[in-house]
């Protein structure tokens, strides 16, 4: 809240939409926290023009359907906190010409294993190897993050940041041997591509 009442700062008139998609169902974005996020900015002297949950603010194609809804009361609005991910924040961002406040923090794409608990399989990061790493995501799963591993810290099968947890190059090497692709354990990738080439390649 601190980081919101911070960005809002300067904004009086202030619009809040939710997510009824993803953002609802990991409940950081659902129609109760934007009451709470109302609550809150009103506590902090804000003025709330509107509050609205959109299927899916991130697809433009439901966001011109559900934001007439709410279409005079943007006029009269200075800035919009966005509880979605930063794709929805974005989205809304262009779509409607205002200021929008990121109201979460977005961290990685995710399995549902159940309400309230996710688990992070990918970083979306553009260069998929999933195909020579025995079907598991290293860069994801790995808490330092590494391409190329494992690190000189595991502990035979266990990972030594998380002793609980095995080491995922481990575990991408029994899959590998599982489906008799060892060899792709002399696979060096190279650094993720950040030239213009590679981001031209997404316009
Ligand atoms: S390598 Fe990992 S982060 Fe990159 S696209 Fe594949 S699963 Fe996602
Ligand atoms: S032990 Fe394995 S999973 Fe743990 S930090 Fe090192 S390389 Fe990563």
């Amino acid at each position: 809240m601190k980081e919101i009442k911070n960005a809002a700062e300067k904004y009086q008139n202030i619009g809040i939409v939710g997510c009824a998609s993803c953002a609802s169902i990991c409940l950081t974005g659902g129609s109760m926290q934007v009451k709470e996020m109302e609550q809150s900015l009103k506590e902090a002297g804000k003025n709330i023009t509107f509050t609205i949950s959109i299927d899916e603010p991130c697809d433009m194609r439901i966001l011109k359907e559900d934001i007439r809804f709410v279409e005079d009361e943007l006029k009269n609005t200075d800035a919009v906190v966005v509880l979605s991910c930063g794709t929805g924040v974005q989205t809304i961002g262009e779509f409607t010409g205002k200021k929008v406040i990121a109201g979460t923090d977005s961290k990685y794409i995710a399995k549902t294993e159940h309400i309230g608990e996710y688990s992070p399989l990918c970083r979306g990061c553009d260069e998929c190897r999933l195909n020579f790493t025995g079907g598991v995501c290293t860069i994801t799963l790995c808490p330092k993050g590494l391409l190329n591993g494992p690190c000189e810290g595991h502990n035979g099968i266990k990972c030594e940041v998380y002793e609980t947890s095995d080491c995922i190059f481990m575990t991408s090497y029994m899959n590998m041997k599982n489906f008799g692709e060892e060899e792709n354990i002399n696979r060096i990738f190279s650094p993720r591509d950040y030239s213009i080439k590679s981001i031209k390649k997404n316009i």
